[in-house]
């Protein structure tokens, strides 16, 4: 499933293709994507429309238009775009599809059919992401002290309340995993009980973990490629996740695998007491 570094790596890449391009025609193929309205209603609404800018909130995608409106798109498990020369070919588990005025298309394909598009109007924006999605950890006002707030008075596992979006934007299952064994901090260790060390070491960690995952183009498991087909290198350097019985690279203990918020989760034994 993406994460924030993979939903930014495709950011990066889709923005200079997309920036100044206009919509000439979309195809829409799947009412799971656009509900609760029809996917014909939402393909007339995105025609003509131009792209300012692409965006990202959390692991939210963003296409800002000139006129105001945003399509905000959710990839969740499977929704990956790609772009191309235009054409008559479908490709497999293809659920959308923009036309663009140079030409090329913007392919949208989702094998799970989780992803979400939802076009809102100007100044619903805000509200629509304030009800889904906390601090955005890669900002300059993201700090060890806001941490603090975010986290205060919760007893529920830190892993679980990393996983809430509304905590921080844009950590999964792979990000907070990676970001607790940097931070030295048992996942299953109560959110509100971190003392400040603890909540510093955290806080560098996210950024950490999240920083590497952009600079590598995010993970490549299964399902999540680069707008070109390329394939990401952060699988590359996990130091915790899917590494069950492998020495941590700090200490040499094995490394441990446990289920917490019924998540997969992965953590040094050693590094990472409770
Ligand atoms: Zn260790």
């Amino acid at each position: 499933m993406p994460e924030l570094p993979e939903v930014e790596t495709i950011r990066r890449e889709l923005e200079p293709v997309l920036l100044g391009r206009k919509i000439v025609h979309a195809e829409i193929g799947d009412p799971r994507l656009t509900r609760p309205i029809a996917p014909g209603e939402l393909a007339v609404a995105l025609t003509r429309q131009e792209i300012a800018s692409l965006d990202r909130r959390g692991k939210y995608l963003l296409f800002c238009f000139e006129s105001d409106k945003t399509l905000a798109v959710h990839l969740r498990m499977t929704g990956s775009f790609s772009y191309r020369l235009g054409g008559d070919i479908t490709i497999a588990h293809e659920r959308a599809r923009l036309e663009l005025d140079d030409g090329r298309d913007l392919v949208y394909r989702d094998v799970r059919r989780f992803g979400t598009w939802r076009l809102l109007e100007t100044g619903e924006l805000e509200s629509y992401l304030a009800a889904r999605v906390g601090p955005e950890p890669l900002a300059p006002e993201f700090t060890p002290e806001l941490l603090r707030g975010r986290l205060a008075g919760r007893r529920t596992a830190l892993k679980a309340a990393l996983l809430d979006q509304r905590t921080l934007a844009g950590l999964g299952n792979i990000y907070v995993d990676e970001t607790l064994w940097r931070a030295k901090l048992h996942p299953a260790r109560p959110a509100g009980s971190l003392g400040k060390p603890a909540l510093v070491r955290l806080h560098d960690g996210i950024r950490e973990a999240l920083e590497i995952g952009i600079a590598r183009q995010g993970a490549t498991l299964r399902d999540y490629a680069l707008p070109n087909g390329e394939a990401g290198s952060m699988q590359s350097e996990f130091r915790v996740y899917g590494r069950e019985g492998e020495p941590c690279e700090r200490c040499g203990t094995r490394i441990a695998k446990t289920r917490i918020a019924g998540r997969g989760t992965w953590f040094c034994p050693r590094c990472q007491r409770r």
